[in-house]
């Protein structure tokens, strides 16, 4: 496993030449968004130059992330916004978009999908051309509609759980009910547990509202974001990808790393985001099994320290 590599040490801070040497190695870079290019609506400092220089290194530049809340066209906008000024939607690969693929591609869904989501969600759906099932929440507020008798379509086939602030009680019971056919495909577009917003506060995530519904339905969720191997199968069933010649940077070691490790790929973590040096030391020290796969190869504060042997 790429975690291990270094026998087994990890954790590597990498400087100067070192980085250089690791960039020269490798032809993809795949990043993470949020708390590695950017937090909310501020660049990191320096990211933006780091993704060009990389491009005009002739690398090829990813971005993988479980944030399933925009489409990917509303992507393209932000990256511009923050000064990411050639960044492709192609090169973009959001749970939500992987979500879709995997519904349209692999599983091949002959039905509907009951969708807990968002309106990003929806549109990756709507644009893969996956049937959703189009939700009255008028309908359930009527009088004498209550858990015991709202309507259920016998075409869903699907039940896809994501970040949704408008998550209910009845978005809750409707799923579970789906779910009791055992032929209802049960997918989660990502496990992320929470978000941190400004001012200390977070966000429930996906994960959260996932782990609701498998415990509702005594079942298990498919997931399609990281650390799932399948953003990184999607992206190379588009792309010709080595993973040997692949990095991943990420800032969220259960995830991110996770994802690297589980795909063969070497990875960096980035201190600008959710994990600390802390706790990769935590996973690294673990004698639990499985713990080391989220031990990242390599460290570096920021991805800005990748500027210097770019600039070079
Ligand atoms: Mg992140």
């Amino acid at each position: 496993m790429a975690g291990a590599v270094g026998g087994g040490r990890g954790c590597v801070t990498l400087r100067g030449a070192q980085i250089r040497d690791l960039l020269d190695s490798k032809h993809n870079v795949l990043f993470d968004c949020d708390g590695v290019i950017w937090n909310g609506e501020a660049a990191v400092t320096g990211a933006p130059e780091v993704v060009s220089l990389l491009k005009q290194r002739g690398k090829r530049v990813f971005f993988v992330t479980n944030n399933c809340t925009r489409p990917r066209e509303n992507y393209v906008q932000k990256f511009s916004r923050l000064g990411f000024t050639d960044v492709a939607e192609e090169e973009i690969f959001s749970s939500a978009y992987c979500s879709a693929a995997y519904l349209r591609d692999v599983a091949r869904l002959q039905g509907k999908v009951f969708v807990i989501g968002c309106s990003g969600v929806m549109k990756e759906l709507q644009d893969a051309g996956v049937p959703v099932l189009e939700e009255d929440e008028a309908a359930d507020r009527e009088p004498g509609i209550s858990i015991y008798n709202y309507p259920l379509d016998p075409d869903v086939k699907a039940v896809l759980v994501g970040y949704d602030e408008n998550f209910t009680f009845m978005k809750l019971a409707k799923a579970s009910c789906y779910l009791m056919n055992s032929e209802c495909l049960f997918l989660a577009t990502d496990p992320d547990p929470w978000h941190p917003l400004r001012g200390g506060r977070i966000t429930p995530g996906s994960g959260s509202l996932t782990a609701a519904l498998e415990t509702a339905s005594s079942r298990k969720a498919t997931v399609i974001g990281k650390p799932s191997r399948f953003m990184f199968e999607c992206i190379a069933s588009q792309f010709d990808l080595d993973p040997d010649r692949s990095l991943m940077v990420g800032d969220r070691l259960e995830t991110d790393i996770l994802f690297g490790s589980n795909c063969g790929l070497s990875t960096v973590l980035t201190l600008t985001g959710v994990s600390t040096l802390e706790e990769a030391h935590r996973y690294r020290d673990s004698e639990e099994p499985g713990q080391k796969d989220c031990v990242p190869d390599y460290v570096v504060e920021s991805v800005a320290d990748f500027l210097e042997a770019l600039e070079e």
